[in-house]
């Protein structure tokens, strides 16, 4: 048996992408496809349905016939890259916005995760949070990135982290005010475990899931649409 010199002829399909993501994309796909304008770019699309408009020969926004059902944010979208000028849903902002209390705690955990559990009650492949930074702003007249303060923990390697962390977190989060993170599912999961390894403080802990606010909202809800 031999090996043709031959490359098969394949077009590009769903097989690129899923369950991963093919090394030679970047061979085979054409430039067109990464365009702010191309159909591939399409929020919240599915990838069977770009297909389906780029076996069409619909590459581009401007390809899209008028009738084609979208949905608002698509819409939008396309208007955005018409338009030449971001859309932007000022009051969604605004409330958004006033929804925030000061002190402002900025937060963000790190953590591992292990096959093979390491400590009591840890699961196979638990996020496990051993590292946590907290900024904290006090008031709107505070300047962002000088008056601010900053918490930092990081547990020690041969210890269970999470009634450390626990403890280090809510002396050190103020008593009120938002905490903002950045798709705050992660952080509040966190918070969740070690409410339930610590039972003792678990109240405290998951008080400070209900002060959450997300900055990933204005973004992921598209209330700000990039032209
Ligand atoms: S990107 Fe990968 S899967 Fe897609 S056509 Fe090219 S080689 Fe095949």
């Amino acid at each position: 048996m031999s090996i043709s010199n031959n490359e098969p002829e394949v077009s590009i399909g769903a097989q690129c992408k899923k369950p991963h993501s093919c090394d030679y994309l970047d061979r085979c796909w054409p430039k067109s496809t990464k365009e702010n304008n191309s159909v591939f770019n399409l929020y919240k699309l599915n990838l069977d349905k770009k297909l389906d408009f780029y076996n069409q020969g619909i590459t581009s926004f401007e390809q899209i016939k008028p009738d084609t059902k979208l949905s608002l944010t698509q819409q939008n979208q396309i208007k955005a890259n018409e338009i030449k000028k971001p859309i932007i849903n000022k009051s969604k902002i605004q409330t958004f916005i006033d929804s925030v209390e000061y002190p402002i705690s900025y937060f963000d955990f790190e953590t591992f995760t292990d096959a093979v559990p390491l400590f009591d009650g840890q699961r196979p492949h638990m996020q496990m949070p051993f590292q946590y930074s907290l900024h904290i702003q006090k008031d709107a007249k505070s300047n962002i990135d000088s008056d601010k303060e900053h918490f930092e923990f990081i547990a020690s390697i041969k210890e269970d982290p999470r009634r450390a962390i626990a403890e280090s977190m809510l002396q050190n989060i103020p008593k009120s005010g938002s905490i903002m993170a950045y798709n705050q599912s992660f952080e509040k999961n966190c918070i969740k475990s070690l409410a339930d390894y610590c039972p003792d403080i678990s109240e405290e802990l998951l008080a400070l899931n209900d002060r959450f606010i997300d900055l990933i909202d204005p973004f992921q809800i598209w209330w700000i649409l990039p032209s």
